[in-house]
């Protein structure tokens, strides 16, 4: 192999070499001194965000990314400046940059402060994450909308059953007016009938608050989560559809489990589309095998498995992975999402969805999902 000559080597290795490499770096590269004041900016960074190099210089960091005040900054970089050598990977912070015409996009943001040439010296680089960002938006809204579209199959039986308490409580207020109206006025009675109005009026704000929080449409909402009640919530609200299609729901949940850790929302989501594809998947069985079985186990130390078994027309080998591709239907209006976007939920929650043929008939679908609580995993990130 030939030598590099020294004098080469110093060529390469001062000052413009340094430039000449940040300029060719395809992600934006800054300087700032111990105030947060642009030393350097590289020429990506210009473009990004639509200022000449020369005008940043002396500029604060804030400028272009305004929650960098100095004192984030400062905590963020941590206290002491490096020296030379110390290298140690640098985090990455989410913030949401500003560009010279105002408008703003998100960005990712290494801090890294150390020691050149006696100064101290923090180097930032910008990776700008919009494509990242607007993909998980779409995919978010991908989400909502056939959450949507699922509980517009139940548009009708919870209409139905929203009816029942509001026509329970307008017969109560009949009958209190009836005995408001008579003399003497018994008043036992008409305390019993506003108690029963109270539970009507519960009811319905009850069933209201179910269609809500599916329908919801919000950011990630990572909390310690009971899964237990989740699913009741869920069996609660497709009750009145399983009533209509003659389907039993059974429930059998093992106690004290301890919580998963997830997105509340988008796991009744999940629970929803499977209880709903195993009512469709027993359409065509006779009354009585038209049971939904729905468990809750522990399945190991780690893991806590949800099943929803039917007895419906089962899957044929070829489906068993194609049903979580998405597009895929055998259903006249089905939409083929559910499923492949129930699976990316579940992988997103660092669990696994897959499904079975059951022995005598039909198929279950079954979810595990890591043990743990919001608390815990933020520690561990
Ligand atoms: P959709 O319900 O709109 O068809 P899904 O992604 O939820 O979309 O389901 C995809 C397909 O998987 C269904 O059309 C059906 O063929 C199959 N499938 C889902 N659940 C079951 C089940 N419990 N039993 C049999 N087939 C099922």
């Amino acid at each position: 192999m030939n030598e590099i000559p020294a004098d080469a080597l110093a060529s390469i290795s001062g000052d413009a070499y340094v430039r000449e490499a940040l300029a060719l770096v395809p992600i934006s590269i800054l300087t700032l001194d111990e105030q947060g004041r642009i030393l350097m900016a590289n020429p990506e960074t210009a473009v990004l965000f639509g200022y000449k190099c020369d005008a940043l210089i002396g500029r604060p960091v804030e400028l272009l990314v305004p929650d960098l005040q100095l004192d984030n900054l400062v905590l963020l970089r941590g206290g002491a400046f490096a020296p030379p050598g110390f290298h140690e990977r640098t985090a990455l912070h989410e913030f949401s940059a500003r560009r010279n015409n105002g408008t703003e996009f998100q960005a990712e943001i290494g801090l890294k402060a150390f020691q050149f040439d006696e100064n101290n010296v923090t180097l930032a680089f910008i990776i700008d994450r919009t494509e990242r960002y607007e993909l998980e938006r779409h995919r978010r809204d991908l989400a909502h909308l056939t959450r949507v579209s699922t509980m517009g199959q139940l548009a009708s039986s919870l209409a139905h059953e929203l009816n029942q308490p509001l026509t329970a409580i307008l017969s109560n207020v009949q009958a209190a007016q009836r005995f408001l109206a008579a003399d003497p006025i018994d008043l036992a009675e008409v305390r019993e009938i506003l108690n029963d109005i109270v539970q009507d009026d519960y009811r319905a704000s009850e069933l209201i608050r179910r269609i809500r929080a599916v329908v919801k449409k919000g950011d990630l909402e990572v909390a310690s989560l009971d899964l237990a009640s989740i699913i009741r919530d869920v069996v609660l609200l497709v009750r009145s559809d399983a009533i209509v299609r003659g389907i039993k729901v059974t429930l059998d949940i093992e106690g004290d489990l301890p919580p998963v850790c997830g997105d509340k929302v988008q796991l009744q989501q999940v629970i929803l589309n499977l209880l709903l594809n195993a009512f469709d998947a027993m359409n065509d069985v006779p009354p009585t095998d038209r049971v939904a079985a729905v468990t809750l186990a522990r399945e190991s130390d780690q893991m806590i498995c949800i099943a929803i078994r039917d007895r419906g027309h089962g899957l044929t080998a070829d489906k068993l992975d194609k049903i979580f591709k998405p597009f895929f239907t055998s259903k006249p209006q089905g939409l083929g999402l559910g499923l492949s976007i129930s699976r990316t939920i579940i992988g997103m929650h660092r669990g696994r969805l897959w499904a079975e043929n059951n022995i005598e008939r039909g198929a279950t679908f079954f979810v595990a999902l890591p043990v743990g609580d919001a608390a815990g995993q933020a520690e561990s990130r």
